[in-house]
């Protein structure tokens, strides 16, 4: 299903122009307006889907093969050393357009430090009953 709201339905279906560097039945990988470093790119499916919780398991396990071959032919063709694959899902998470896409970023030698936390501490009974609480959410859904 397409969404005609959405801007990613209308680049990924060929509505809108972006720079297309790959291209199937399921997917357009476009190059991102404001990227994060040279060559970033978003890996777009063709149908709506709002975010991870909402895509389909055929689509989705074609997700992570496709970033690898985009991701690789990033460090042969762009001469990156490394890539990062984002996934945002939910405004808190800083999505801003809520049509399913993964980033693929390419890192380059001494680039600027992204993606990246400052680890907190957890108590080994805080791990314990965060998950239980999350098995159980798990389990009551099979
Ligand atoms: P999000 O924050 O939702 O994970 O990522 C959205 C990304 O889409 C941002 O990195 C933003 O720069 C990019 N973006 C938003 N609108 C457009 C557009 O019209 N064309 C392209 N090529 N990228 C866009
Ligand atoms: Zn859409």
């Amino acid at each position: 299903m397409k969404d005609k709201d959405c801007i990613f339905c209308k680049i990924a279906n060929g509505e809108i122009p972006a720079s297309t560097v790959y291209e199937d039945e399921d997917f357009r990988v476009i190059l991102d307006l404001g990227p994060a470093s040279r060559g970033h790119a978003l890996i777009l499916p063709k149908e709506h889907y709002q975010d991870l919780c909402h895509l389909d398991e055929r689509t989705a396990a074609k997700v992570l093969p496709l970033a690898g071959k985009i991701g690789s032919a990033m460090k042969k063709a762009l001469g990156c050393s490394g890539f990062n694959v984002v996934q945002n899902n939910g405004e808190a998470a800083g999505q801003t357009v809520f049509h399913f896409h993964a980033h693929i970023i390419p890192r380059y030698e001494n680039g600027p430090s992204m993606v990246t936390w400052e680890p907190g501490k957890a108590e080994p009974e805080e791990l314990t009953e965060i998950s239980s609480v999350l098995k159980r959410e798990l389990e009551s859904e099979n």
